[in-house]
């Protein structure tokens, strides 16, 4: 029997606020343990939270960006539990009255195109960290990160693949990245994901029981444990089992996931609307006010660059895929107006060379200015296309400008016909054999003449007369 898997996603974002949710300390990461802290987020008695009025706009815009209703009254909840990490003994977060709900997400599966429900986002607050002394049996408490905000938004159970999970991950932290209000990195933390895993028989619509997987600390560990979690589960049905709705710990050393406790309810953390703090009334001029400061969305985006510049939807999806790609090849198409030729570059040449080094766009060692000085000297033919990749790499070791470069290393393409005959007359008389074989039949040769001119001329011959050339000399 075949099994798909229905997967729900819940992903916690940090959010890039100066301050704390419901203090005013500072966020700032890799300050001394318990510095950041004050009587509201150490949890002591007879403090008041008083809410960051960024942590709403924030969120109401990403409700906007996932096509969500902004609800006009919503509600902080407390969820108690106890944990040395977390001095209230309740975390404020929204449980029945979340600020946005109904929203969805489309993202694009093998050029199909999704849609991932989202049942709500709600507001929260961090918890502090742990950190075990791995000498001693004991841990430290660091309660800088307590109170820092977090935006949860939970998917419906609409994913249907390893893939999918992935693909949904990356479009909703491009829209993080792009509304600026979350720095979305899975390894630093600040973008977090737990999966909801079951599977089901092929052409069933019954859902089967689900295990949570948390600790999932990159876009591959979220597949692998997915995939993980998929033949587990598989195994358990085959066998006449029950899959046990449990909490389950990704552990990325052995790719497998581990029992870590039965699932809690919901009323095992005796939720109750948070007495020290007012109903949330979100009126239609603050989302309005929200919506005006919208920034284009990546897929707005790749609709643009669909329409105005001609490019595949492919070819749209990568350069849209971050921020700042897109932004980098705005900065190019403003000095180059040939939107297929910069693509072809960025998305070979450039993220090539980035990938090689490690690095992030922003980064990048070839600045749009020197990329598009490139291109304007190759589409004027002053340089070959060959000798343009070389320009690149120089230009990737010194940071350069292409002109610079070219004239330095006096590489400018020769189109000239008096400079290239001589050339094309010595490699002619050198190679007897070849020609006799060429004019015989063999016109594949044609390369290999114009290779050996090309390496004469260390790659500087325009190609086009060369093989002009030689087709006259060679009849
Ligand atoms: P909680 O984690 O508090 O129990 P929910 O019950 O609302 O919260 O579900 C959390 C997540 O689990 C959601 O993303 C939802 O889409 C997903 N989910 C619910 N049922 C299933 C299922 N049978 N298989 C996979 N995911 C599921
Ligand atoms: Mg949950
Ligand atoms: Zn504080």
């Amino acid at each position: 029997m075949e099994f798909i898997p229905v997967i729900g996603l819940e992903v916690h974002a940090q959010l890039k606020t100066r301050t704390k949710i419901f203090c005013s300390c500072a966020t700032a990461f890799g300050a001394p343990p318990n510095t950041h802290t004050c009587p509201v987020c150490l949890g002591m008695p007879g403090v008041l939270p008083v809410l960051n009025k960024k942590v709403v706009d924030y969120t109401i815009k990403m409700a906007l960006a996932t096509h969500c209703t902004v609800q006009a009254e919503s509600r902080f909840a407390r969820k108690n539990y106890f944990y040395p990490d977390l001095p209230k003994g309740y975390q404020i977060s929204q449980y029945e009255l979340p600020i946005a709900t109904d929203g969805y997400l489309d993202i694009e599966i093998d050029g199909r195109v999704i849609r991932i429900g989202i049942t709500r986002i709600h507001m929260e607050e961090d918890a502090g960290k742990l950190i075990h002394d791995p000498d001693r049996p004991i841990s430290r408490v660091d309660l800088n990160r307590t109170g820092v905000p977090l935006m949860e938004i939970v998917s419906e159970p609409d994913i249907r693949s390893p893939e999918a999970a992935g693909e949904y991950l990356r479009q909703l932290r491009a829209i993080l990245r792009y509304l600026n209000i979350s720095d979305g990195n899975m390894e630093e933390g600040s973008f977090r994901c737990d999966a909801n895993v079951s599977i089901m028989p092929e052409g069933s619509t019954v859902f089967g029981t689900r295990a949570e997987v948390k600790n999932l600390n990159s876009f591959k560990h979220v597949e692998k444990a997915i995939y993980y979690e998929m033949a587990r589960q598989k195994e358990i049905l085959l066998d006449g089992g029950q899959v046990d709705q449990e909490t389950r710990l990704w552990q990325p050393d052995n790719g497998q996931t581990v029992s870590m406790r039965g699932k809690e309810d919901a009323h095992d953390y005796r939720y109750f609307p948070d007495p020290d703090l007012l109903p949330l009334v979100v009126d239609a001029g603050w989302i309005e006010r929200m919506r005006a400061q919208m920034p284009e969305l990546p897929a707005q985006r790749q609709a643009r660059y669909m329409a105005d510049y001609g490019l595949p939807s492919a070819d749209a999806r990568v350069l849209t895929g971050s921020r700042d790609l897109s932004d980098y090849f705005e900065a190019c198409l403003t000095e180059f107006d040939q939107p297929k030729t910069l693509a072809n570059w960025i998305m070979g040449d450039l993220l090539g060379l980035l990938k090689a080094k490690g690095l992030d766009i922003i980064d990048s060692p070839v600045s749009p200015k020197n990329l598009t000085g490139l291109l304007t000297l190759l589409d004027a033919d002053v340089i070959s296309g060959k000798i343009a990749k070389t320009v690149f790499e120089a230009m990737a070791e010194t940071g350069q400008a292409a002109k610079t470069i070219v004239e330095e290393k006096g590489l400018v393409q020769v189109s000239d016909t008096s400079a290239i005959d001589p050339v094309v007359d010595a490699v002619i008389a050198g190679h007897p054999d070849e020609v006799q074989r060429y004019q015989g039949g063999q016109k594949k040769l044609m390369g290999f003449f114009v290779g050996q001119i090309m390496k004469a001329t260390k790659g500087k011959a325009n190609p086009k007369v060369v093989n002009e050339i030689l087709k006259k000399k060679l009849g």
